[in-house]
């Protein structure tokens, strides 16, 4: 009986490119015995909850979970079942590689950067009020423990994985106490954790010019909640979309493996989706538990596909004709 992990299709193209990742799996011998979770949409309408109990008990008990994205209402409506997740489960580390891909041409081709985004505090801690009509606030939140542990978090990511560099970004200018606390334990962290790596500081508006002058020039970005989500879309962009960038969400309990994209309700159920994002997020999951072995031959199967480049096999999103299911099985043909 192979090891249990936990499996959220989600919404929208989740379950077309979750299981498309299965199948990936499975055909690369991961030997897994999936727990079917419900959370989104679906959930809602079977359980009364997006996020049901039963689905937060089963990744803490597993450990570990392939999630789907899940749609979240916008200006009105529950809680986003991901920041929900995130925090119940403690998942405080976002970990988004971000490169480029054999076969996908950019305007760059020499991204190799890692955006570290804190998962659980800054603005989406959902304090939100009224103060009188038309007065409205929103609470942003950052404590030294939550600072302290993500920048430990970076900068043992960068000792592990050999990296030279870990870039702060900012903007302490203008929010003086958090991003300033934020800035303060990151430094501390540095002096005391790592001195050999090298560390700067970047405002975040800067930091979005210098990304799309030069993104040779980063390697780990580490950030607050806010200014990581915005970050790892803006890096997705600079490698072929978010079709091809993957994703961790680690705590000290588990992990939920899930791509950087959302829900597409705009290529939902077409069957055009790109699973490549999911599967490159499986192969994070596969690292993380050891199975290194899965893993290399995935990824080995994934960037043959992309270097052979058949736009007949490829997803629209990035340059093909093909769908989720001729990538998904050109990729175990390849296995
Ligand atoms: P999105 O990431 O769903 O889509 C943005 C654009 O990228 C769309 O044009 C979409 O078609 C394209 N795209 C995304 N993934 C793709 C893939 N795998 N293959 C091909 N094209 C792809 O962002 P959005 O439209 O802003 O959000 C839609 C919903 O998803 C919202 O409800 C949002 O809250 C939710 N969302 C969920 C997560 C998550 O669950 N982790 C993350 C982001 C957004």
């Amino acid at each position: 009986m192979g090891m249990k992990v936990c499996l959220l299709p989600g919404d929208g193209i989740g379950p077309e490119v979750t299981s498309a990742a299965r199948r990936v799996l499975e055909a690369a011998g991961a030997d897994l015995e999936w727990i079917e979770c419900p959370a989104g949409a679906h959930a809602a309408e079977q359980y009364g909850d997006v996020l049901p109990a039963q689905t937060l008990e089963a990744i803490r008990h597993h450990r570990f979970a392939l999630k789907g994205p899940v749609t979240t209402p916008i200006g009105k409506g529950f809680t986003s079942v991901n920041v929900r997740l995130r925090k119940a489960l403690n998942l405080y580390a976002a970990v988004r590689p971000v490169r480029n891909l054999p076969g996908i041409k950019t305007r760059y081709d020499n991204v190799e950067l890692v955006v570290v985004r804190e998962n659980t505090e800054g603005l989406y801690s959902g304090i939100e009020n009224e103060i009188t009509p038309g007065v409205v606030t929103s609470l942003k939140v950052a404590t030294e423990k939550g600072c302290t542990r993500i920048s430990k978090f970076a900068f043992e990511y960068a000792i592990e994985r050999k990296r030279r560099k870990v870039t702060l970004i900012h903007k302490a200018n203008i929010m003086k106490l958090t991003d300033g606390l934020f800035m303060n334990c990151a430094r501390r962290v540095h002096e005391e954790l790592a001195p050999e790596i090298e560390y700067n500081e970047l405002i975040i508006d800067n930091t979005c010019m210098q990304l799309v002058r030069d993104p040779s020039q980063f390697d780990i970005l580490l950030c607050e909640n806010l200014y990581g989500d915005v970050i790892s879309d803006l890096c997705a962009g600079l490698v072929g979309g978010l079709g091809v960038v993957p994703g961790a969400n680690i705590g000290e309990e588990g992990a939920v493996f899930e791509a950087v994209h959302g829900s597409a309700p705009d290529i939902a159920g077409k069957g055009i989706a790109n699973p490549l994002a999911i599967i490159m997020s499986s192969v994070m999951m596969m690292n993380h538990i050891g199975k290194t072995d899965v893993a290399d031959r995935i990824k080995a199967a994934y960037n043959a596909v992309l270097a052979e480049g058949n736009p007949a096999v490829l997803t629209p999103d990035i340059g093909g004709r093909g769908t989720t299911k001729s990538f998904t099985e050109a990729l175990i043909a390849r296995l």
